[in-house]
Parts: structure tokens; C-alpha cells; sequence
């Protein structure tokens, strides 16, 4: 027993390792901090089956709150912060409109900096606490997210955002010198306490063949990093993408023939995809980010569950900000809930709340290549958590005093809750 180990008393919820919740009416977590500065569950489970063995340890009582674990964000546009919310005719105008010239002011150090604090702020008080971040084109940008995520001391993973062909001054990039970056940034970032670089081109029209072959190479090189990128998002880019790359099967295809499908390799959207998409998703243990905010404002079209989990192809949550509509958790398992019911375009079905809820936080960490590390609580994961006031509103308090099973709590919460519902974020 050291002196930095702490207990904390409230509601607790927990995930199996499959998946599955587990919840104390009255739990106990213990976490302890290791030789590496990291702060992990100690153990977790019935207040009065564990404080025995705690007795010594200082301990905080949170009455009627409930801890969590920490939400994973699998997709985020932190240089995209202040366009949330802009109005346009779909993908490639609001691209066009919006992103490019919001994102050439991150070669201003100070710019990116700032505005690297406030997505922070913003994540941790929605009690996010693991982002797979873009950055820009801009190496300045990729300094700016992983100096703020290491002062904070937070589990975070970005990258320089890939873009040589197809894209404005000021966002569009060299390809030989994109490579070059990329490499020193890898060397500088990944593996840096809780910091994990990814490499990440745009999405396939805006990129070379030579770009994409070099960044293929480079995730060869370094098998641990992640790629991040996107993927048959809207029909007039899957279009596009296929006069570009004719040869390839589909648009999911041009990434496997640069080698940027492995396990960490992460695409967002995959809605215009097939079967066959699906499996080469499962065969490479690629997964994709599910983001229902962003689809739905962009009118992108409708992730199908039901042909995810039929293939068995990864999946987790992700808030897409820009392009998605909130920095919430919350909002973003309502909006993944609307869309699994949607069922013209795809089978419709409703999806049980503690899947919402795994897919955010230790469905989402598996999805990502970090199982075991955080997203459920479990003892020797790393003690990132929220503390949940399912009280914070008038109508909240009333719905969630009703509930009268697990399920039915969690999904008062994802119907109702937003920011207000987050009382603390402890990141480890
Ligand atoms: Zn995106």
C-alpha cells in the first residue's frame, strides 16, 4: 500500500472484456499509481465485499453519481474545433467552403496551440479521455495536439494529415517532404508516455499514388502506429474515388493496395460498403469509426450494424467534429441509435444501450488496438474515468429515478444527457 493509492466510492460501471456491463448499486474503485507515472485500477467491484482489504486507503464518496469509464473518441478533427456547426451542400463543398481555409491557419503555431488547449477542455468536459485525432497538413499542428495531450497527461493518438494532390494552397502538401515529416514526427511523438502517432492521409483522392505508397511503407515500418483515414463516406466521393482508381475492386480496395489496411488502422464512415468491404475489413483487422452526428448533419447516409456484425467487421464510436454536430458521447450514442432504426436504405434494428455505451468506451479501445489498456475499468487498466450526476437536470433526476433495470438507466442517459451530466473526469 502506497500513499498514492485511492478509493473511490459511488455506482459503478464496469465492461467485461467481451463487452459485457457490470454494475454495483454500491461499488468501490481502488487505483494505485505505477513506476511509470500511470495511475491503474487496483481493483473494483462491491463496496462491502472490498473496503475490508482497503481499510487504510483515503477514500471519496460520490453518493448517487456513478463511475464510468473514461469515452474513446475514434474520430476527431481537432483543427475543425471552430466549424463545427457550418452550414453546407454536403462533404465536398463543406471541404471546400470551410475545412481547407479553417485549417491553413494551423501553420501559426500559435493559432494551433490555442485552439489545441480548447479542444482539449472541450473533450474532457464531455468526459472524453482518448481522441484518434487529425491534425492538418501542418507539422506545426501535430506539436501543437501531442505537447497539450502530454502536459495533460493524457492517452492520445494524432497525426499530420496527409494531402498532396486535389487540395487548395495553404493545406496541400509536398510529397517527398510529407514522408519526410511524417517519419520525424513518428520518431518525436509515438510511444512518448500515452502518446501513439498516427499516420494519416486525408482520404484517398487526395492523395498520390506515391503518397499513399510512401505512407503504406511507413506503417510497414512502424507496425505500431496507427493509420487514420477515411472511407466511403457519401456517394459522390465513393464516385469520385473510383474514376481515380479504376483498377482497384473499390474504394476500400486502394487501401489495401498501399498497405494501409493492418490492425490500428482506422477509417471512418465505411457506409457505401458490401460484403466483400466488410470482410477485407475483418480479414486485415481494420475497423471503422462510426460517425452517426456527422453522417446524419451531411446527410452522408446510414452506418449498417446489421451487416457489420453479420461479417464481423471492428466498430466503435466517434464524434467526427467538424463534420459531426457535438464533442458528446451522449448526443453521439443517440444519433448511432437513430441510425441503426433507420431502415430503408439498410436493415433497421435498436441497439441495446450497454452496446451504445461499449462501443464509446472498451469496444471502442478494442477497435483501436488497446484492449486491456483502457475503456473498461477492469483491474491493471489504466484509470481514465468520469463521474456521472444522473440528477444534473430536473427531467433527468425524474427518468433515471425510474429506471428499472441497467439498460433502462443507461439509455435515460444517452437520451438525455450531454455535458451537464459530466460532474468530474479523473485521467490517469
Ligand atoms: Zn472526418
Amino acid at each position: 500500500m502506497t500513499a498514492s493509492t485511492k478509493a473511490y466510492r459511488a455506482r459503478l460501471l464496469r465492461f467485461s472484456p467481451e463487452g459485457e456491463a457490470l454494475f454495483e448499486e454500491d461499488g468501490l474503485l481502488v487505483v494505485g499509481l505505477d513506476a511509470d507515472g500511470v495511475q491503474r485500477v487496483r481493483d473494483a467491484g462491491p463496496y462491502r465485499e472490498l473496503i475490508a482489504r482497503h481499510a487504510q486507503v483515503p477514500l471519496t464518496y460520490w453518493p448517487d453519481r456513478i463511475i464510468a469509464p473514461g469515452f474513446l473518441d475514434m474520430h476527431v478533427h481537432f483543427p475543425q474545433t471552430d466549424i463545427i456547426g457550418a452550414p453546407a451542400e454536403g462533404l465536398l463543398p463543406w471541404l471546400e467552403n470551410y475545412t481547407f481555409p479553417a485549417e491553413t491557419r494551423f501553420a501559426d503555431a500559435a493559432h494551433a496551440g490555442e485552439v489545441a488547449g480548447f479542444f482539449f477542455d472541450e473533450l474532457q468536459r464531455n468526459g472524453v479521455t482518448t481522441a484518434l485525432t487529425f491534425c492538418t497538413s501542418h507539422p506545426t499542428s501535430v506539436d501543437a495536439f501531442f505537447g497539450e495531450a502530454q502536459r495533460r497527461g493524457l492517452r492520445m493518438m494524432g497525426g499530420k494529415v496527409l494531402q498532396d494532390r486535389h487540395s487548395p494552397d495553404g493545406v496541400r502538401d509536398e510529397t517527398e517532404q510529407s514522408l519526410v515529416d511524417t517519419e520525424a514526427l513518428i520518431r518525436r511523438w509515438h510511444n512518448k508516455g500515452r502518446l501513439g502517432y498516427a499516420i494519416t492521409p486525408r482520404f484517398a483522392p487526395t492523395s498520390t499514388d506515391a503518397q499513399l505508397r510512401g505512407a503504406g511503407e511507413l506503417a510497414a515500418r512502424y507496425p505500431d502506429t496507427w493509420i487514420h483515414s477515411h472511407v466511403a463516406e457519401n456517394k459522390d466521393e465513393v464516385q469520385w474515388a473510383r474514376e481515380l482508381f479504376p483498377k482497384a475492386r473499390s474504394y476500400l480496395d486502394v487501401y489495401t493496395g498501399f498497405g494501409l489496411m493492418r490492425e490500428r488502422a482506422v477509417y471512418a464512415h465505411c457506409i457505401h460498403f458490401d460484403d466483400a468491404d466488410r470482410a477485407l475489413m475483418r480479414e486485415t483487422g481494420t475497423a471503422a469509426a462510426v460517425s452517426p452526428t456527422s453522417n446524419l448533419f451531411l446527410g452522408s447516409g446510414f452506418f449498417d450494424y446489421q451487416g457489420a456484425d453479420r461479417i464481423g467487421m471492428r466498430h466503435g464510436l466517434a464524434s467526427d467534429v467538424g463534420g459531426g454536430t457535438s464533442f458528446s458521447p451522449f448526443h453521439t450514442m443517440l444519433a448511432a441509435y437513430y441510425v441503426g432504426r433507420e431502415g430503408q436504405t439498410k436493415p433497421g434494428l435498436s441497439l441495446a444501450p450497454s452496446r451504445l455505451w461499449w462501443n464509446h468506451t472498451g469496444g471502442a479501445a478494442q477497435a483501436l488496438g488497446l484492449q486491456g489498456v483502457v475503456g473498461t475499468l477492469q483491474v491493471g487498466t489504466e484509470a481514465d474515468f468520469v463521474v456521472l450526476h444522473p440528477a444534473a437536470t430536473p427531467l433527468m433526476a425524474r427518468k433515471t429515478a425510474l429506471a428499472d433495470s441497467l439498460e433502462e438507466l443507461l439509455f435515460a442517459l444517452i437520451v438525455l444527457g450531454d455535458d451537464r451530466l459530466v460532474e468530474h473526469v479523473v485521467t490517469a
